[in-house]
């Protein structure tokens, strides 16, 4: 690398960080201003320039012009200041960004598969310049968070989710960096212990142990007519293509994913619209290490929300009644999980334990006489009960204890509602799932005010503090972005081949018992995400027990003490030093 490249590669650039003997080393010389400044000084000022915009969309686009030209700052600043910024790479601004992506996109941050690529998947796998991924997060844009259908420009999500991936669980970013600098935890390296060299060969086998990640936006067209006639647009001008011309695109993605990246690639299936989700699921489930955010993820952040609740409010999962505003993949995948969760706790079958979960869809209650019409996934939840329009009258009919929204659609638990809620239970429990903060059913303030202060309230994306009556209450966030970064971990660092609903439950159990007495005290039932890397490194510890329990672990021997290990295989963003090669093999 010439020192011109070097600042313009934002796998190794450090800015004004480089130090005068690598400004001698790699031709750096003159390049740059002559101040030194350490990386939390670059922090500091990134975080004093961000925090100038007014608009959330200005922070996100400042946030990714630095991914692309510093990506260790840009990881650093996310770690370091993560209750802030998460606001922003993530929901609800990524929300705004996908809706706007067309008009402020500057690079591709991840590969784009249309139809055009059709027959040729392998190729344009091979075009994306890192070889050695390990996690894929794909989308089809069909359901971007509840904004519905934002066809190629839903790329925004698989960008986002990776960059918490990394910032999050410590999945490495990518593995071009490594050419330059050998990293940290193996013994083979300490002989050259704190510092980095210029490696021209790459790692080779030392690759397997770091992990790589590829955002992927598979393009089949969009419904989306106000993108359609967008001259913006940066998608494929077609309607969708459905049926056999949509399974032929995914098969061959699937089939080209496994034989360029091996057994062992994790494929995360983000914002699919339901019709397509379940189905993948259950036709790459067997094959391929496949998970789905959108019914599994959220599942298991949201069982360890109520687990974490019941400390509170008191009860057994089993002594609770749940009822679902959205009968979709988080509303059913959600369902599923506590029904096998009370059904491990009781040895009761899962027919007996679904019974006292409820969910009402567009349609009304899901009830025994419309079973014939409903899709498969809603079937197991056709419960013998009168027909029911409103979401009002089922609440008062059903008596909830607990009240999760997961419709897309905002301010649908209305006054009414909360206030039906806060009348039959002192603690009731109301869980806003919908995203970004527009489609949220209810505000933090609305739960807190119409119950009184009584409501035990999370949200999928972000709310601030409330204060009512003299008490501040702080809403938790509840997000799938607990689970997966550290549940993707957890698989990885183990080798595990498939995904079980197990290690959905032990990362449930690790998230839920990181909530301590001081949290519930705030009215939280889940911890702050300013630890989320420790958090990340138990619950990968506990999916990989589980997963070693089970058989489906391939790295052996199990390592001892496995939170550890996961700690050890997490990335770090410090800046490394980059010593000349011919210095280190003179000593
Ligand atoms: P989905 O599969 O499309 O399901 C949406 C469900 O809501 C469907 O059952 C739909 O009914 C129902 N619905 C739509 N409008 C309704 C209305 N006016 N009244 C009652 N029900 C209505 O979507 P999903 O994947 O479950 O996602 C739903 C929402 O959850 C999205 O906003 C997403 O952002 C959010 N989510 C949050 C998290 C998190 O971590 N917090 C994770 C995943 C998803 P029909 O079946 O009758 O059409
Ligand atoms: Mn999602």
């Amino acid at each position: 690398l010439s020192g011109y490249s070097l600042l313009r590669d934002p796998h190794h650039n450090k800015g004004l960080a480089f130090t005068h003997s690598e400004r001698d080393a790699h031709y750096l010389r003159g390049l740059l201003p002559p101040t030194v400044v350490s990386q939390e000084l670059q922090v500091k000022k990134m975080m004093h320039n961000i925090r100038q915009y007014q608009v959330p969309l200005q922070k996100y686009m400042s946030m990714m012009d630095l991914q692309e030209r510093n990506e260790r700052l840009f990881y650093k600043m996310l770690i370091d200041n993560v209750e802030e910024l998460l606001p922003i790479v993530y929901t609800p601004t990524v929300g705004e960004a996908c809706q706007k992506y067309g008009s402020i996109f500057m690079r591709p941050q991840g590969l784009y598969i249309s139809l055009k690529e059709k027959g040729k998947i392998l190729e344009v796998l091979r075009n994306w310049p890192e070889k050695n991924i390990q996690v894929i997060v794909v989308t089809d844009g069909e359901r971007i968070l509840g904004l519905g259908d934002l066809g190629c420009q839903g790329m925004g999500i698989p960008v986002g989710k990776l960059s918490l991936y990394t910032a999050l669980g410590g999945i490495r970013p990518s593995a071009s960096e490594m050419v330059f600098s050998l990293a940290t935890c193996m013994d083979v390296l300490k002989v050259i212990t704190g510092s980095f060299f210029y490696c021209p060969h790459g790692v080779s086998k030392l690759n397997n142990i770091f992990t790589m990640c590829l955002p992927v936006t598979i393009d089949v067209g969009t419904n989306n007519e106000k993108l359609l006639n967008d001259e913006f647009y940066i998608g494929l001008r077609q309607k969708r293509a459905t049926g056999q011309e949509y399974a032929e695109l995914i098969h061959e993605f699937m089939t080209a994913v496994k034989q360029n990246y091996g057994e062992k690639v994790l494929v995360q299936f983000e914002d699919f619209a339901n019709h397509n989700a379940f189905d993948l699921l259950a036709r790459y489930g067997s094959t391929h290490l496949v998970f789905n955010d959108d019914i599994q993820g959220t599942a298991s952040v949201v069982l360890a929300g109520l687990v974490a609740a019941l400390k509170a409010v008191g009860g057994t999962l089993s002594d609770h009644t749940f009822l679902f505003l959205g009968a979709g993949e988080a509303g059913t995948g959600i369902a599923e999980l506590i029904a096998l969760e009370i059904s491990k706790q009781t040895n009761a079958p899962l027919e007996e334990t679904r019974k006292n979960i409820w969910l009402v869809d567009s349609k009304g209650l899901i009830v025994s006489s419309r079973k014939e019409s409903l899709q498969h996934f809603k079937k197991p939840w056709a419960h013998e009960h009168e027909p029911v329009k409103e979401l009002v009258d089922a609440v008062k009919d059903i008596k909830p204890t607990v009240l999760i929204g997961t419709s897309g659609v905002g301010r649908t638990f209305t006054r009414e509602v909360v206030e039906a809620m806060a009348s039959f239970n002192e603690k009731p429990i109301i869980l806003s799932l919908s995203n970004p903060t527009s489609q949220s059913e209810c505000t933090a303030e609305e739960a807190y005010t119409w119950s009184q202060g009584r409501a035990i309230f999370a949200s999928g994306s972000p709310f601030p503090p409330v204060e009512y009556e003299g008490k501040v209450y702080v809403p938790g966030q509840s997000n799938n972005a607990y689970i997966f970064p550290g549940f993707g971990l957890g698989l990885i660092m183990s080798g595990t081949i498939r995904v079980h609903d197990d290690l959905l439950l032990a990362a449930s159990e690790a998230l839920a018992s990181q909530v301590t007495q001081e949290h519930f005290e705030k009215g939280l039932i889940y911890p702050p995400f300013t630890n989320i890397r420790k958090i990340s490194a138990r619950i990968a510890a506990n999916v990989a027990a589980k997963a070693y329990e089970l058989g489906l672990a391939t790295r052996l021997p199990q390592p001892k003490d496995l939170v550890k290990y996961a700690e050890s295989c997490m990335y770090t963003p410090a800046y490394r030093s980059y010593r000349n090669y011919q210095q280190i093999k003179k000593q």
